[in-house]
């Protein structure tokens, strides 16, 4: 049983091949897809995906950090309420983004905390989007930590010593296509990483492994992430996927 914990399967990317998709996915061993929210723009779309698939599929909420604009107070009561509303596994993605727009960092890190703490409150996990904001991350989680505080650093990038205070914070590492890179980086120390701290993910329809890198990711491609588990840990395809959906089951308590 393998466990994406983190794939934008309602994406426009995928609406002419959608159903094809997912069955390739689980024809591949996927059987649980956790979906990350964006912002209230996709949410018809997440709960429709839901609709469809109520086995395989489990929904987060949360606005993600390049969507905080001008009216993000706005997009955090729609959080709120549907957070209120119904049950959700996560709140994600949220975090700091500062590699495309550095103009609202200060609504980015209130945005960060303020749904920190709604996860708190829920008893919920954290899914983390970290984009050239290792430092303003970290400086949040300082403040925020705590046994109540605890989730997935989505799609880690850092070097050892960020993997190593992640880790400290009650965060899994969530490995997916950069993995596979050539220059990715994090290949070259997961090694000394107990395998207890990391779970799967594709991230599709974006990051794509190698060979597909540079086309459209999809959550069967995750076999190229277990793939360069294997070679890294020593571990067989079977374990790699058995230990990393046990992971995930601890964080999302499902
Ligand atoms: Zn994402």
């Amino acid at each position: 049983m393998i466990t994406d914990t983190h794939t934008h399967l309602y994406a426009e990317q995928f609406d002419e091949d959608r159903n094809e998709m997912i069955t390739r996915a689980k024809e591949a061993g996927v059987s649980r897809f956790f979906i990350p929210a964006i912002d209230s723009s996709y949410t018809d779309s997440m709960l429709a995906l839901e609709h469809n698939y109520p086995n395989d599929v489990f929904l987060m909420m949360g606005l993600h950090p390049t969507s905080v604009k001008e009216n993000y107070k706005e997009e955090l009561a729609h959080v709120k309420n549907w957070i209120n509303k119904r049950n959700f596994y996560a709140i994600g993605e949220i975090g700091i983004d500062l590699y495309w727009d550095k103009t609202f960092l200060k609504q980015q890190q209130e945005a960060f905390r303020t749904q920190i703490q709604w996860a708190k409150e829920k008893k919920l996990p954290i899914v983390i989007h970290c984009r050239d904001a290792f430092d303003e991350i970290f400086e949040v989680l300082e403040n925020e930590k705590g046994d109540d505080l605890f989730g997935i650093f989505h799609c880690f990038t850092g070097d050892l010593k960020q993997a190593k205070r992640a880790i400290a914070y009650n965060m899994k590492l969530g490995i997916g296509g950069v993995a596979t890179f050539k220059n990715g980086k994090i290949d070259k120390f997961l090694n000394e990483i107990d395998i207890k701290h990391i779970v799967l993910e594709t991230d599709s329809p974006y990051l794509a492994p190698t060979p597909y890198r540079g086309k459209r990711n999809e959550s069967s491609y995750i076999t190229q992430v277990i793939g360069k588990l294997v070679d890294i840990y020593g571990l067989s395809f079977e374990e790699i996927s058995e230990i990393t959906t046990q992971n995930s089951k601890d964080i999302f308590n499902v």
